[in-house]
């Protein structure tokens, strides 16, 4: 964590970040309401093939020249999602 405070990642800088993760009932705080819809939306889209949910936060996922670089799908090369054919 501390080398990602210092340096940021390879596309952007992290200066908001807790180090220590603490866990909290979703009801009580918006930010997590918000992380647990956008992990919903990606179960939907990768055990059900359902991109509804997906596809209306899809255009806020971070990019950089275009390219998607808020979430990478670790799979095999042959895999054809959004994510990795693009
Ligand atoms: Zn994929």
């Amino acid at each position: 964590m501390k080398k990602f405070h210092n340096q940021g990642t390879l596309w952007t800088s992290i200066d908001h970040i807790i180090e220590t993760p603490f866990f909290v009932n979703s009801e009580l705080t918006s930010l997590i309401q918000i992380a647990d819809l956008y992990s919903y939306s990606l179960k939907r889209y990768f055990e059900n093939n359902e991109d509804d949910l997906l596809m209306r936060i899809y255009s806020r996922i971070d990019r950089k020249n275009g390219k998607i670089v808020g979430l990478r799908h670790f799979t095999d090369a042959t895999c054809q999602c959004i994510f990795c054919k693009r």
